[in-house]
């Protein structure tokens, strides 16, 4: 495989795909894996994570071929372009991969990155674990009741970037449509107006709900809450929740019940090796997630709902720099932490590089390597515990040594290294 834009390590072998029904993947003991370091403090954090990875993979007996990929600032050095095609052929080919932060401009200029890579690659499902690590400070009373994972749909709604600006022909057309053909009268207000459209697909949904399903049954969790404002957007959000429950009903037989089957077959009393399925309005769950924690389990929801509801998570188990994510589809995973590329930070060698270095955790667990993925938290866990963070939690604790981004990675692999 060559490509112009990448260089191909020549010390890996490629990874494969086993099954096109399972997505299993053939992984060799010497993966290539593309790495975007990202925009920002990606520059920071992508090579901190690189290391303390490289370490899991060596005590356990393996290694990883990195193969440097290029988005965002460093592809327009490079190669002035945003997105190079090479950098998504790299990673469609190799299958598993990961990235850092990457910058998306607020108002004009171009669009997310983020959400170009997952729509190109129908990465349909975004995944946040949010669990607490032992020693990391949170702002709330019970931080170790969370242990909770977000499956996010990855490619519709307002984010699918289907929207017009605000004086433009396209935006003035969509308003003629809606007002002379849809008849939807006295809703839009006079002069400039900005439009986006929000798809939300029954195939869509429930691609992303069977994936939060199954990830429930296989890891013996009790419930998956649908998320959504269905009581407003009816037909968007609401259709989600009922096609969540059409999932439920119609695909798993007695394994899958819905909360109305518990409470009218079973009075309540949910039977060993079954999964619940309920569903909450987006406002209410984001305040259940501080006052009754522990009751969720796994989280099914659409993009902007997921986007909002992991970084709220993420806060209550010590903030965006721990909180890890993965992208997923056909047998691809693409890891990138949940935080973006903070550019006030950028170069400083001061975050916390933990989230990129979790999201890789969940990277090596895909690979199939569980025994480096735990490693990897273990010793994250008690380099922390030891009190050796970084500013964002040397400044919610008492005591600790504040170290800077590449000194925690340091501290990191030190603690692989003596648990191996
Ligand atoms: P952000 O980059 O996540 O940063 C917000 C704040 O979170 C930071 O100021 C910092 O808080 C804290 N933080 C984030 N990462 C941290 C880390 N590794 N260690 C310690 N603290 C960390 O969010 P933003 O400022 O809203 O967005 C900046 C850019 O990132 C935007 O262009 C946005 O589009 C992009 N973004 C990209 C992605 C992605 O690539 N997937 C995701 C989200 C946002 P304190 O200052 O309080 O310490």
């Amino acid at each position: 495989m060559s490509y112009d834009k990448v260089e191909v390590p020549d010390d890996g072998e490629q990874i494969t795909l086993a099954d096109e029904e399972t997505g299993e993947l053939n992984v060799p003991e010497n993966p290539i894996v593309p790495i975007i370091h990202g925009d920002g403090i990606g520059t920071d954090v992508g090579p901190a994570a690189q290391r303390v990875l490289d370490a899991a993979a060596e005590a356990t007996g393996r290694s990883i071929a990195w193969m440097r990929v290029y988005a965002g600032s460093a592809a327009r050095e490079k190669y002035d372009e945003n997105l190079p095609e090479d950098t998504v052929s790299a990673i469609r080919d190799h299958r598993v991969a990961i990235k850092g932060p990457l910058t998306t401009p607020v108002g004009a200029g171009f669009r997310s990155l983020n959400v170009a890579l997952r729509q190109t690659l129908d990465m349909y499902a975004n995944v946040r674990p949010t669990y607490h690590l032992d020693g990391v400070p949170s702002p709330v009373k019970n931080p170790e009741a969370m242990d909770m994972i977000t499956f996010r749909e990855n490619t519709e709604d307002v984010y699918a970037g289907v929207e017009w600006e605000a004086g433009t022909g396209g935006a003035e057309q969509v308003r003629e449509f809606l007002e002379d053909d849809m008849e939807i009268a006295d809703i839009i207000h006079d002069g400039p107006v900005g439009i986006g459209v929000k798809p939300i697909s029954e195939f869509g949904s429930k691609r992303l709900i069977r994936e939060a399903i199954d990830y429930a049954i296989a890891n013996d969790r009790d419930t998956v809450t649908l998320v959504h404002k269905g009581n407003i957007m009816k037909f968007t959000e609401g259709a989600f929740r009922d096609w969540g429950y059409e999932v439920a009903e119609e695909e798993y037989g007695d394994d899958v019940l819905t909360e109305d089957e518990l409470w009218d077959e079973h009075d309540g009393e949910q039977p060993d090796d079954t999964v619940v399925v309920n569903d909450r309005i987006a406002d209410n769950m984001l305040q259940q997630l501080l006052t009754r924690t522990d009751e969720y389990e796994v989280i099914a929801t659409m993009n902007l709902n997921g986007d909002y509801m992991s970084d709220a998570a993420g806060a209550q188990i010590g903030g965006l720099g721990i909180a890890p994510g993965v992208n997923y589809g056909h047998g691809r995973a693409l890891a990138e932490p949940v935080h973006g590329s903070a550019p006030k930070y950028a170069g400083e060698n001061k975050v916390n590089p933990t989230a990129m270095i979790l999201s890789g955790r969940e990277m090596l667990d895909y690979l199939g390597w569980s025994d480096a993925a735990d490693l990897v938290r273990d010793a994250v866990e008690e380099t922390i515990s030891s009190g050796k963070v970084t500013y964002d939690l040397h400044r919610q604790i008492e005591g600790g040594e504040k170290l800077a981004t590449s000194e925690f990675a340091d501290a990191v692999v030190e603690k692989i290294e003596t648990l191996s």
